[in-house]
């Protein structure tokens, strides 16, 4: 097994073991980019030292041997004392981990080596402040020095000098500077800054290792769904200088504008700068463009890298360059991260190029993207009164609470305050509060600075550098314009415009979902370049995708607007949502009901609502199947609450005041009260158990079928049977609805073909599916009550209760109930979707449990064979898509 790939040696589809960086620096070597020379250790190398605590045997040699080369293809050695190689040990995982791990630069300077790098780059000041550079990070990263130290000394020097930038800092102060940083390091680490070369660079791949499972990394993936057993790469590459005066500087670019997918030149850069400066948003960089009057020629082979960039990836790209007394490297690039309405349009502009195909666009979109297309956003007529503005850094419409450290945001958000936090600049510190908060707002830093990048990652609104606000964390407010902003005072802050308003603004509708409502036209002038791009992308989805997608939906106003988001049919109508308000009570009556006349007259009470109901639903779904499905929540949720109407009843006896009915009532709540209600009397055992009611139910879906087709209509309704765990059940309650149903078709004389089918949420249904498809002409898994029996915890309990500590501790990295369990509840699907085909091979099946919109669980749905996904209304878009990207 080989551990290090030289740059020459890796490519850009290796990510696995070289991770993304090293990935591409090899790919970009390969296209004869100007990269520094270096090489990579692997991400197996990685998962040996987080497996057993120690580097794999072979290592320690295969280094040197890739050292050895690196020297002498520079002509020096690491550390050399009159003209030393410096490296840059930089991690790299698969996924961009933006700030999340750790990186040492500088590597191979020392007591000795500094004096050499002064003499060969003739500047004195830069040597000794590359030196100093080395021992700080060095010291806070690889030795576990609390940074703070190094700043406050840094602080202190400046202040001595009273002087307010590093710069004003010159050889002499910053040499002195060395040796402080190297007591710190001495009286904190318990050990001297490391003088060797080697073991500096070996210190600083194992903290690279080991930055892996910080907390900060752990916390990331979690949030990203990153798998936390991939381990990182650590890229060796040789350094290049930024800060070696005004003709060097760093910077980073985008090949298109990340936030709207426009081409053109964006990026920022900073003169005489290195390495993290720019991400760190510490100091205020330039646009990209005026790199042209800085530096003609470099800008001029900028531009044209980055169109060998955009047309080698075929994509956005995003690059970390440095320039050199005059010489430009490339020290990374990637697929960039964009805004959700930027990868529309990108998708649509690449193959409008000719350089991606439609199934290659749907690949470049998500659902979880469209979805945030479809988030309101602020009111332009609205007037908040404008604090000021910032950099339209990340979209949305975010309202909320001042808070101005994340130790708040995460307090105050736990207590159910939405909050905006608000800081001069985010490191990566911040992450808790960051996923806290509704959005974030920063006084300093560009596009690329920490804020906006991982707030872009996240779907969170942001609006960074923000100048005009004045942000004094130490007092918790911000003062603009002489106007002060206490903790807790609400603002909102606009994403797309970078708008920052004191108090609430309203929002008004995303123009995507203007336009899934039929409101707005793809074409029309004001639907704009979005608008026209989602049009097309769902336009090639819904000609990819086999999986059909259904609503689930009520009533007839769902069932309208779920055909406008383009649902071919209902999945799932919960009638017991057709039971609220007053109609309560005719349930209830019928639960009391003592003898065969009450209950009769209960139901006929019922039927005539239901039936009204059907039609109206059926008429709104015309020409397409809607699945109906028989009352299922326990009977007691129909009944009044136990311990008001005890008390109800005990002021009544108190007073001698007796109420015959509430008295009943209370016998019947008591009689009907279970422990496990979700286990309890609900589903098919209701129907087997209250006389009639399925029979009015299966009555009035028949009687609506009737109507509509005497209406000239289509009525295709399915009949659904919740709960079943055995093929019993259902023959039991088939033979009364086919008895049903062949009554009102002599009565009404039509031809009406109701399917009948049933639910799978049960294990038992699950295991059994051969045999109840015997009895059932469709499924529809019912993976929320099958989740929460096949794993045993109860859906309305767990996330408040242990789902938190589940996720901390990563048992799972995303709840269960959101996202299919492929492992457990998927088997069990894939295994009844296969007996249930063995028994009945034109079997229908489809799924009505919340993972039904779930982009991942819709691609297992795919991958396992159902015909439809049903998901909530507003959901609908987002399956149609990712059963496209499924299929594509
Ligand atoms: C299910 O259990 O997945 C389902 C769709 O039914 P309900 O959520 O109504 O129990
Ligand atoms: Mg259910």
């Amino acid at each position: 097994q080989k551990f290090v790939y030289d740059f020459t040696e890796g490519n850009k589809d290796l990510k696995d073991l070289l991770g993304g960086k090293g990935a591409n620096l090899a790919e970009m070597t390969n296209l004869r980019l100007p990269v520094p020379p270096g090489f990579t250790i692997t991400t197996e190398a990685c998962k040996v030292y987080l497996a057993t605590g120690e580097e794999p045997a072979a290592l320690r040699d295969e280094v040197s041997a890739h050292l050895d080369a690196l020297e002498r293809h520079m002509g020096k050695r690491l550390g050399q004392a009159d003209d030393p190689l410096l490296v840059s040990v930089r991690s790299g995982a698969k996924f961009s981990m933006p700030g999340m791990m750790d990186t040492v630069l500088n590597i191979g300077l020392s007591d000795e080596s500094v004096a050499g790098l002064a003499r060969q780059s003739g500047d004195e000041r830069f040597a000794w402040d590359s030196y100093r550079r080395l021992i700080q990070m060095f010291g806070k990263t690889v030795l576990g020095v609390d940074g703070e130290l190094f700043e406050e000394e840094l602080e202190a020097a400046k202040a001595a000098k009273q002087v307010t930038v590093d710069t004003d800092l010159d050889a002499a102060d910053l040499k002195s500077l060395v040796q402080s940083f190297k007591k710190i390091v001495e009286s904190r680490a318990g050990r001297a800054f490391p003088q060797d070369p080697r073991e500096q660079m070996d210190l600083a791949v194992k903290a690279v290792f080991e930055s892996w499972n910080g907390d900060r990394a752990k916390l990331y993936r979690r949030q990203e769904r990153i798998p936390g057993d991939l381990g990182t790469a650590v890229n060796i590459c040789s350094m290049v200088f930024g800060n070696l005066g005004p003709d060097s500087g760093t910077g980073v670019a985008f090949t298109r504008d990340p936030a709207s997918g426009q081409q053109g030149v964006y990026g920022d850069y900073l003169q005489n700068a290195q390495g993290e400066d720019v991400v760190a948003g510490i100091r205020n960089t330039v646009p990209l463009a005026d790199l042209e009057r800085i530096d003609k020629t470099s800008y001029d082979r900028l531009m044209q890298i980055m169109e060998t960039l955009e047309n080698h990836y075929k994509d956005l790209c995003d690059i970390e360059f440095t320039i050199e007394r005059g010489q430009l490297w490339m020290l990374q690039t990637r697929v960039g991260k964009r805004t959700a309405g930027a990868a529309f349009r990108i998708a649509t502009q690449l193959v409008d190029q000719g350089l991606i195909d439609e199934a290659e666009a749907l690949k470049r979109v998500t659902g979880a993207q469209l979805a945030q297309l479809m988030f309101p956003r602020f009111d332009e007529e609205a007037r908040g009164e404008l604090l000021g503005r910032g950099i339209a850094a990340s979209p949305g419409a975010a309202v909320g609470k001042a808070v101005f450290d994340s130790y708040t945001a995460v307090k105050w958000s736990r207590s159910g305050e939405r909050v905006i936090l608000i800081r001069r600049e985010t490191n990566p510190d911040d992450l808790d509060g960051m996923i806290a908060a509704e959005g974030i707002l920063t006084s300093r830093g560009g596009k690329t600075s920490h804020a906006a990048v991982v707030a872009r990652g996240m779907g969170k609104t942001c609006v960074c550098g923000a100048e005009e606000l004045d942000v004094d964390t130490k007092r918790r407010r911000m003062t603009v314009g002489g106007r002060v902003i206490e903790e807790g005072d609400l603002v909102s802050i606009d994403g797309s415009t970078g708008k920052v308003y004191l108090g609430e603004v309203p929002v008004v509708p995303s123009p995507v979902v203007e336009y899934f409502e039929g409101r707005m036209h793809a074409g029309a002038e004001d639907a704009g370049e979005l608008v026209a791009a989602v049009h097309r992308i769902m336009a090639y989805a819904d000609r990819v995708r086999r999986l059909r997608v259904r609503a689930n939906a009520d009533s007839a106003e769902d069932a309208l607007r779920a055909r406008r988001f383009g649902a071919q049919g209902i999945g799932l109508c919960r009638t017991e949502h057709m039971f609220l308000g007053e109609r309560r009570e005719m349930v209830e009556r019928l639960i009391l009901a003592d003898t065969d006349d009450e209950r009769t007259t209960a139901l006929e009470q019922l039927l005539p609502l239901q039936r009204k109901d059907f039609i109206e639903l059926f008429e709104a779904m015309d020409g397409l199947p809607v699945t109906v499905r028989l009352l299922d929540p326990p009977l007691h949720e129909f009944l009044p609450d136990i311990t008001e109407l005890s008390v109800r009843v005990a002021l009544a006896e108190s007073r001698e005041d007796h109420n015959e009915n509430d008295l009943r009532l209370l016998q019947a709540v008591h009689r009907l009260h279970e422990q496990n209600p979700m286990l309890g009397l609900r589903g098919v055992r209701l129907g087997l158990v209250v006389p009639g009611l399925f029979a009015m139910q299966v009555r009035a879906i028949a009687e609506a079928t009737a109507a509509r087709i005497d209406a000239k209509g289509d009525p295709r309704a399915e009949i659904m049977i919740p709960l079943v765990g055995t093929v019993q059940e259902l023959e039991i309650v088939r033979e009364e609805a086919e008895r049903v149903i062949a009554e009102v078709e002599a009565a009404t004389g039509a031809e009406l073909r109701l399917a009948l089918g049933t639910m799978i949420e049960l294990p038992r249904a699950a295991l059994t599916a051969g045999q109840i498809a015997e009895a059932a002409e469709f499924f529809s898994f019912g993976t929320n009550d099958l989740t929460q029996t096949v794993w045993g915890f109860s859906r309305d309990d767990v996330e408040a209760s242990f789902f938190t500590a589940y996720l901390e501790k990563g048992i799972f990295g995303v709840s269960p109930f959101e996202t299919i369990d492929r492992d457990g509840v998927g088997a069990l699907v894939r295994s009844a979707v296969a007996a249930g085909r063995a028994t009945r091979p034109d079997l229908k099946l489809g799924v009505c449990g919340e993972h039904g919109g779930d982009p991942e669980s819709v691609h297992f749905f795919h991958e396992v064979g159902l015909d439809y996904v049903s998901c909530s209304p507003f959901r609908i878009p987002v399956a149609r898509l990712e059963a496209a990207r499924a299929a594509a």
